[in-house]
């Protein structure tokens, strides 16, 4: 998400989720933080989508209501983001004003004057943006890389690009994903010989994975399964229902007679079938991770099948892939992934690329976009190398605030952010103070104890009974329990002979004397949980 404000009038362009990381133990999404705009109201006039990607669209059904602004987007992701609003896990589906844009619009919001243009990516119908503003023109690649022969015959639109450059850009914000990678991306075109290599090959049953929003690539699939005189069977809802958008809209072309419903699978013999799912990221529900544990209800893993993991794993996914590649193999499966054969090209612009757009755009300023931070630092490097000098170079993080015009570029001040959990239903509930508890439950476990005492008197009259869950396992234990609970008995009558004890000194007692007690014992530190009842 970033925003572009001139006198107090602001565009959004995207509006994505993250993935969670590792440490964010049970968290769902990420969604970005809007304070700035709930601090400016009435400031954002209207969002721009560049494509479809759930890192692009995916935060949309739980801000768009709060926002209440126009979208713009092109066809595609126009229905891909009603897709995601009508699915929204909350409720019913959240409202928005949906605008169907194309890459001969100009949109006129407040003082900008957008322009969407064609970019190729690894989703179709994908757009960068020229966008004039009063101090001048920026622009924005979206997600792109220059396919020479893609799959679609959707190129990026340099021609467009050759335009801004000759009008003079004041700023380029240009996509980093591959800014680590050298070289150019091969075009999608070259996964096909594979595909088809592959089929030739395949005895069995084909099962192929891919992201279910790829439509290229579900059609580059589709395609050499027809060719192979198989039928194409779409596993999972995600790949259904994409599918079923993209074929509705015009963006897969596949004709009926060659597409057969799962639960008719099964007739048609092994040699004549094939299959496109999703899972190719281990996600726990994905048909492939369901096939990978045997326990998909429609397919079964047996000897003779051929799986195409056509995708490259997103860091962080390493393991729940790899894990997933060893259960299909121990199935019988012959696995294929990236590793092993050409099944897969990026859609973004590797370094000899992001150079030839700097070159071509000739921008003032340019800022790296959309990456890690050390991603955008490779970009900002190569752009110095570009001839940019490196005054003209921004390399920002979320909240900063940066101010350009014709003559100059300074850093505003930096508007705090942070990351907004989705967790369940809850929208932001789950901050830091939980994930910590969570993180420390996940490491040590938790210990309780409870006791009751006579509110008269404060003499202990029940308990402590103390149970754990996740610490050690309480039956070849027990005697350590035993000797905890004596403890707090002794410690809560110690401090009973001294003065009449509130439950915040019980509770303070317990958690000490425990906390000590196990820390000696076993050298961890368990979370505790007093539990103190007057009666
Ligand atoms: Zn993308």
């Amino acid at each position: 998400m970033m925003l572009l404000e001139y006198d107090h009038q602001a565009i959004m362009v995207d509006c994505g989720i993250m993935f969670p990381t590792g440490d964010m133990l049970g968290i769902d999404l990420v969604i970005p933080d809007i304070n700035y705009l709930r601090s400016n109201p009435d400031v954002l006039k209207g969002i721009f989508i560049t494509h479809g990607h759930e890192d692009h669209i995916g935060a949309l059904p739980y801000l768009i209501e709060e926002l209440n602004v126009p979208i713009y987007a092109t066809k595609l992701t126009c229905a891909f983001i009603e897709y995601k609003l009508q699915n929204a896990r909350r409720g019913k589906a959240p409202k928005a004003d949906l605008n169907i844009i194309t890459e001969k619009d100009t949109i006129n919001v407040g003082p900008f004057q957008v322009e969407p243009f064609a970019v190729s990516h690894s989703i179709p119908n994908a757009v960068g943006l020229g966008i004039h503003t009063p101090q001048g023109l920026i622009v924005h690649t979206g997600e792109f890389k220059f396919d020479p022969s893609p799959y679609s015959g959707r190129k990026t639109d340099k021609e467009r690009l050759q335009r801004y450059s000759d009008m003079g850009v004041l700023l380029l914000m240009s996509d980093s994903t591959n800014a680590e990678h050298e070289g150019i991306t091969p075009s999608e075109q070259t996964i096909a010989e594979s595909m088809n290599e592959i089929f030739d090959n395949a005895k069995g049953r084909v099962i192929l994975a891919t992201f279910a929003s790829n439509i290229d690539r579900v059609q580059l699939m589709a395609d050499a399964i027809i060719a192979h005189d198989r039928k194409v069977v779409f596993v999972g809802r995600s790949m259904v229902e994409f599918s079923r958008i993209a074929r509705e809209l015009g963006y897969l072309n596949i004709p009926n007679k060659h597409i057969v419903p799962l639960d008719q699978a099964e007739r048609t013999s092994d040699s004549k079938v094939a299959f496109i799912c999703t899972g190719t990221q281990g996600e726990p529900n994905s048909a492939l991770v369901r096939m990978g544990n045997d326990d998909h209800r429609q397919i079964e893993i047996k000897s003779g099948d051929t799986v195409v993991v056509s995708a490259s794993i997103i860091p962080g996914n390493e393991e729940v892939v790899n894990t997933n590649i060893d259960n299909l193999f121990r199935l019988g499966a012959d696995v294929i992934y990236q590793q092993l054969k050409h099944v897969h090209v990026s859609g973004h612009a590797n370094r000899e690329t992001l150079k030839e757009m700097i070159a071509l755009v000739k921008p003032k300023y340019f800022m790296p976009i959309q990456g890690e931070y050390r991603m955008l630092s490779l970009h900002g490097r190569l752009a110095e190398e570009m001839g940019i000098p490196a005054s003209n170079i921004i390399v920002i993080e979320n909240g900063q605030i940066v101010e350009i015009n014709r003559d100059e570029v300074s850093f505003g001040k930096k508007f705090p952010t942070d990351y907004v959990f989705i967790d369940g239903s809850s929208v932001g509930d789950v901050g830091n103070v939980v994930l910590r508890d969570r993180h420390n439950l996940s490491q040590n476990g938790f210990v309780s104890c409870a006791i009751a005492i006579k509110e008269s008197s404060g003499k202990l009259v029940e308990g402590p009974e103390i149970i754990s869950r996740g610490f050690i396992y309480i039956r070849e234990n027990e005697f350590m329990l035993d000797e905890a609970a004596d403890l707090v008995v002794q410690s809560i009558g110690r401090k009973r002979r001294k003065r009449k004890l509130t439950s915040d000194v019980l509770n303070d007692t317990i958690r000490r004397t425990l906390s000590d007690f196990f820390y000696k014992t076993t050298g961890r530190r368990p979370m505790i949980f007093p539990v103190v009842l007057e009666v």
